[in-house]
This record gives structure tokens, sequence and C-alpha cells, in this order.
């Protein structure tokens, strides 16, 4: 059937736009590949009415797998400013881990621009001020988009196959109108509510546990940020991006044990306020921040879609519940699907198969190369969630080894093997900490399983449902075991 196109992509963020890159890459300028974006040019990549938000940090393993694979390398102004690290504090700030790896405090505004001339130059083509709304189908395939461009005007418009990019809050995967394995929602405790300012200051009181030029920090602390975490990310010596996430049902719990009516800007406000090496701070301004200093978003911390493919369909980025379930970073796993996806996708185009089957090796390469680990992650993280900020102290102290903060830098679950040599009779000494050397270990153990039963991803749609059934049985444990607490009124 002739098409308008070989691939729509709806969305033109951090993931869409790398994978038109990645799919024109691949192609050799070969494939016609239209991104959709709801944002005039000016303001691509926009996530929401208040702006590109995010805490702006990404690794510079991230950004090599881009240049080495698709030949884009990102420069002065969308790299804003170097890295070294990451420090993470316990709530009583007497625990610091250093995560030691480069990486970049991106500028998200600018960054896309530099993402359209990228995709230009591949020869993709773009319709800006253009909402998709739903995808259409034919006898069990996805066929294309139908839409709003900005004068109101309906459209509809056709591919041989649609990569939905449209990030955390999208419509196209929820009504997906074809049946497929693809997950079309997600649990209201999977998704964090996050929020930011980026700010400039005038130095404080000098203090390495509130603000280094040098390294991205990160503030555990369920009282700051209740099932969450809280982050202050330099953008310079003076500029920062500062800002933090709660899980609703975390604040909602932490807001009735101190009798409190927090909601996240009122938190963000006080985490602010209360950082002394912070003085004076106003929203930064100018072509590179207006209406990007200030805004709150949400981002899915589940593991990824357990499939991203169906006929005719892919989901990629947010979209597809990529960010790690650990620490919600979602930039790096966009660029890792989304050059696996383009890869892909092209060789589907080239064998005229753009079937599930067609596309499942993207679901094999993602989850074999990089998305592994996040099944565990999310079981750690729902684990953590329950901690109490005396555990925090305790568990950051005396049972994380420099073998787990490794693992930890390396994207792989930690071992807690502190924990782990300990025999039952000692840590029924400990025993004021027994439950939670107890989880540590159960999530050790449990991460293995699931690392284990992830990298036998099927690799034909075939396999599918026995391997999800496992990989449920195995959450479901997990979920029902780390239920929060709830607090007495
Ligand atoms: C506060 C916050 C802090 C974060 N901090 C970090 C961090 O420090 N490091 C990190 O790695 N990750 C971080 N993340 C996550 C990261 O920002 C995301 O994972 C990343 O932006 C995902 O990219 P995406 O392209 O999937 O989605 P998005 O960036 O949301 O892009 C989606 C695009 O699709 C467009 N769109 C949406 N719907 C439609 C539609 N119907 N039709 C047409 N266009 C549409 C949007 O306007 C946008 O341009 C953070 C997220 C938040 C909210």
């Amino acid at each position: 059937m002739k098409t308008d196109y070989d691939v729509i992509v709806a969305g033109g963020g951090m993931a869409g736009l790398i994978t038109a890159s990645a799919i024109g890459y691949y192609s050799k300028k070969g494939a016609k590949v239209l991104v959709i974006d709801r944002n005039p040019p000016e303001e691509a990549g926009k996530k929401t009415n208040n702006g590109w938000t995010c805490g702006d940090a990404t690794s510079l393993n991230s950004l090599r797998f881009l240049e080495n694979n698709i030949g884009i390398k990102y420069e002065s102004p969308e790299l804003e400013h170097p890295v070294k690290g990451v420090l993470v504090y316990s709530p009583d700030h007497k625990t610091k881990v250093r995560f030691e790896g480069e990486g970049y405090i991106l500028n998200r505004k600018l960054l896309p621009q530099r993402q359209v001339r990228d995709a230009k130059s591949f020869g993709v083509e773009f319709w800006f001020n253009t909402s998709a709304e739903r995808l259409t189908a034919e006898n069990g395939y996805i066929t294309g988009v139908t839409g709003r461009k900005e004068d109101g005007t309906a459209f509809r418009v056709t591919s041989k196959m649609v990569v939905d990019a449209t990030g955390s809050s999208s419509v196209l995967r929820k009504f997906l109108p074809i049946e497929s394995k693809i997950e079309k929602d997600l649990d209201m405790d999977d998704i964090e509510a996050t929020g930011r300012y980026i700010l400039d200051f005038d130095q404080g009181i000098p203090d390495e546990t509130y603000f280094t030029p040098d390294y991205c920090l990160i503030h555990l602390d369920q009282y700051i940020a209740p099932a969450g975490y809280a982050w202050v990310f330099p953008k310079g010596k003076t500029r920062v991006n500062i800002g933090l996430g709660v899980s609703k049902s975390g604040l909602a719990r932490r807001n009735k044990k101190f009798k409190l009516n927090d909601n996240l800007q009122s938190l963000i406000d006080k985490y602010v306020k209360d950082n002394t090496a912070i003085k004076n701070p106003r929203q930064s301004a100018g072509p590179a921040f207006d209406g990007n200093s200030k805004g709150n978003w949400q981002v899915p911390v589940r593991r990824h879609n357990d499939c991203m493919v169906a006929n005719g369909f892919a989901v990629v980025g947010d979209a597809a519940w990529l960010p790690r379930p650990l620490d919600a970073g979602g930039i790096g796993p966009s660029m890792y699907a989304s050059v696996i996806l383009g890869k892909v996708v092209v060789r589907a185009l080239e064998a005229n198969d753009l079937s599930e089957q067609g596309l499942w090796g993207y679901n094999v390469e993602y989850m074999t190369t990089h998305g592994y680990q996040m099944a565990s992650f999310e079981v750690l993280r729902r684990y953590l969630q329950t901690l109490t900020n005396e555990q925090i102290n305790y568990g950051m102290k005396h049972f994380l080894s420099e073998e787990d903060v490794r693992a930890i830098s390396e994207r792989r679950h930690p071992d807690f093997n502190r924990v782990q040599m300990m025999n039952p009779l000692l840590l029924m000494r400990a025993l004021s900490e027994y439950d939670l050397a107890k989880g540590l270990r159960y999530t050790a153990k449990k991460s293995q399983t699931l690392v284990e039963h992830n990298l036998a991803y099927p690799t034909s749609p075939g396999g599918f449902a026995d391997w999800k059934k496992v990989l449920l049985r195995e959450i479901d444990e997990t979920t029902e075991k780390f239920k929060p607490i709830e607090v007495a009124g």
C-alpha cells in the first residue's frame, strides 16, 4: 500500500529527535521520515507549557554512545557544564557516597535546536505546531496518525509505521487501537511528581554538602523528598538546577505522619530556601533560559514497558517508561533505545516487514544491552521507598561497600556484600537494623533472578507470554513484600 511516509515519529523531544536521526543515519537518508511535534520550531522539544523541565544531567557514556554509533557529538551551548560525578548524601548529611563518572549538565532548551538540525541533515521532515491525537489502524496494523494543526484543522497522514515518542503523557500508547503486548497504563506509584528551578545565585556559606560546581548532589531524605530524592546539579559556579521528586502516595503518607499539608511546589521552595550555599536565588533569564527556569512534570519510574513494539508501531523514551527506576534518569536510556530502534526500523523497512515480529529486535537488543537491570532497580526503588531516614543513615554508613558503589556507578544492581557476608547470628546482634539487612539481602538476591530472566528475553514474540508470566510472578512478590506502611491518622 502506498503511504505518505515510511515512518512517522510522533513527538520531537529527546527520544523522537534521536530516533528520527538514527533512522536517517542507518538508511543513509533513504527512509522518508516525518516528525510531528506540537511545539513551534523555536520551542522544539518543550515538554509542557512550563518548559523543558528536567534535571538536565547525563553521563559522558551515553553521549559517547551517540557519537560512536550515529556520529552525533554535542558541544557548547547544548552541553552547558561538565561534572565529575554524583555525590549522594544521607539524610543526616553524615555519609557521603561518591559515584565517579564524568557527565554533563545539558541545556535542554537549546539542545533540541541542535537535534532538529541533525535530523534535517539526515533528510527528516518536520511538522511543527501539530498535535498527534490518535493512531489509525487497518487489518491489525498501525497505518498512521490523525491530529490537529495549530489553526484547528484536522489532518490524517499515513506511514508504514509510527514511533510514539510523545513523552510520559502519551495518548497514542494509551489508546493503541490494535491488539498488542504493549501495556497501556502505569500504576500511580510508578510515577514520580518532579519539579525544579534553574537559578542564578550569589555564593552563600561554602558547604560541599549543599553546592559544588564539580559534582551533582543528591539528597536522600524522606521528609524533604518522600519516596524520591532532591538534587542540586551545578550549571556553573553560580547557576544551579535544583529540585526534587516525590511519589504522590509517599508525600501523602509523609504529610499524614507529620500533620503537614505540603505539595510538590512547597517542598521545592523549602528545599531551595534551606540551602545555605545559595544566596539571593533568582530564576535564570536570557534566551537560553526564558520560559524554562521553573517547572514541574512527571517521570515514569517503573521498568520499561515489557514489550515496546506492535504491528507497525513502536514506543520509545518516556512513552515507553524508559527512565531508570532508581534515579529517574531518562536521557541516557532514551539515547540508547532511540539508536537501537532506528537501526531495527531500517532493517525492517529493508525487509519490508514492519510486523511485531519484524520489529521485535528492538525489544531484544534494548533489553539485553541496557534494559536488563531495570526490573531489579524497580525492586530496589520500591524497597528504598519503605525506609525511614534513620534506616537510610544507618544503611549508607554501615552496609554500603565500595563494590556496591562501583556497581551502581556502572548501572548494575549492588550485591550489598557487607550484608551478604554477615551470618544470621551476627545479623541478629544488629537487631535494630535486622529488617534493613534482611531487606537488602532480599533485593540483591531478587536482582540476580530478574537480571538472568531479562537476559533470557524471548527472541521472538512466541515466547513472550511464558516469559512475562515468570517476570510478573517475581515482580508481584516484591510489590506485595514492599508495600508502604500506612501511617495511622
Ligand atoms: C523534573 C525532571 C527532572 C529530570 N531529570 C533528569 C536528569 O537529570 N537526567 C536524566 O537523564 N533524565 C531526567 N529526567 C527525565 C528526562 O527528562 C526524560 O526521560 C526525557 O526528557 C524523555 O524524553 P522524551 O523524548 O521521551 O520525552 P519528552 O522530553 O517529554 O518529549 C516529548 C515531546 O513530544 C511532544 N508531544 C507530546 N505529546 C504530543 C502530541 N500529542 N503530539 C505532538 N507532539 C507531542 C512534546 O511537546 C515534546 O516535544 C527528568 C525529568 C523531569 C520531569
